[in-house]
């Protein structure tokens, strides 16, 4: 069973923007996903649509194999959500704001003072319990927002851009928890718009730009897309036959072209030899603009801290 599974989904605010134009993907149980993509890519809309938030325009989905317009509630009894923006009521204690949200999802009070002292303690806000949450500091609002998702002790949870703008420190302690809730086999599906992020914690990763999806694969997959860079060769004359090319991965194209991945730290003069030395004439070249990478163009490099 999939812990998630998105049919075409699509979404056209009434402003007319048409965030999402049709994405599929699926989260097998106990995965480690990241939704990543650039800022305004419609990971957030993904988000609210799943979480009932928002109202898609067309498509389906499932959460634990439970069709969320057919059961709204039950297929989502299982689910966390931490929201991009805050959420939490100002006045409210940190206690309070988790123990309530058990509250809102039928948990007993004795379960629900369990779990929230649990999940407390387990974020580093124990000893702040009393505190309200306007005394808290962005990290520890961050952090409550996920204890309180996490209260009802969901097999599922999902994370809108959890480390977004939280410093080093936080961000670190939110990645072990993670993981540790990962390795007790809970799913966890975060956003992010930062590379490194998806590939420090992440197994798979599906990729969103313009509301698109445009790569759904393994993390370690993508990286290794990422690190090649293909160039397209017209030849003087269509190829027949096979062409060894050194080892290099190659592919032909219409007419006489073909193309070739140069791997990093590989030299074009390589792949000129390699034509020379099968007796090949090169005409042109030129890059192929990789849609992997004009989606990352602005997020690459954005991470130093
Ligand atoms: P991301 O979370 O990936 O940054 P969003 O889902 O927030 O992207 O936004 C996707 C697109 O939808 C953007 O063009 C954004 O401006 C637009 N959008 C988001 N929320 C709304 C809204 N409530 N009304 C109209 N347009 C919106
Ligand atoms: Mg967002």
């Amino acid at each position: 069973m999939f812990a998630l599974e998105i049919e075409d989904l699509t979404k056209v605010y009434p402003s007319g923007i048409q965030a999402l134009k049709g994405i599929s993907l699926r989260v097998p149980e106990g995965d480690f996903f990241a939704l990543l993509g650039p800022n305004g890519a419609g990971k957030s809309t993904c988000i609210g649509v799943i979480s009932s938030l928002i109202i898609k325009t067309s498509g389906c989905i499932s959460i634990s194999g439970l069709d969320i317009d057919a059961e709204p509630h039950l297929s989502r009894a299982g689910l966390g959500v931490v929201a991009q923006e805050f959420n939490l009521n100002m006045f409210e204690t940190a206690y309070d704001v988790v123990f309530r949200q058990g509250g809102y999802h039928g948990l007993s009070r004795r379960q629900s003072r369990i779990n929230t002292e649990r999940y407390l303690r387990a974020l580093q806000l124990w000893d702040r319990r009393d505190l309200k949450v306007r005394e808290l500091s962005g990290g520890m609002k961050r952090r409550l927002m996920v204890a309180k998702a996490m209260v009802n002790d969901g097999s599922v949870l999902i994370l809108d851009e959890p480390t977004a703008g939280v410093d080093v420190e936080t961000r670190h302690a939110t990645w072990d928890f993670l993981r540790e809730l990962n390795g007790e086999g809970k799913t966890i599906i975060l956003t992010t718009h930062y590379l490194e992020e998806a590939e420090q914690l992440c197994r798979d990763v599906a990729i969103i730009n313009n509301g698109e999806l445009i790569a759904n694969t393994s993390v370690s997959d993508l990286l290794h897309q990422l690190e090649v860079e293909t160039f397209i060769f017209d030849l003087a004359a269509p190829l027949e036959g096979e062409l060894r090319l050194g080892g290099l991965e190659w592919r032909r194209r219409e007419g006489s072209e073909v193309e070739v991945d140069l791997p990093q730290g590989e030299t074009l003069n390589r792949v000129f030899a390699e034509f020379s030395r099968c007796g090949i004439e090169v005409i042109s070249m030129r890059t192929r603009a990789s849609r992997l990478e004009e989606a990352f163009v602005s997020s690459l490099g954005e991470y130093q801290q």
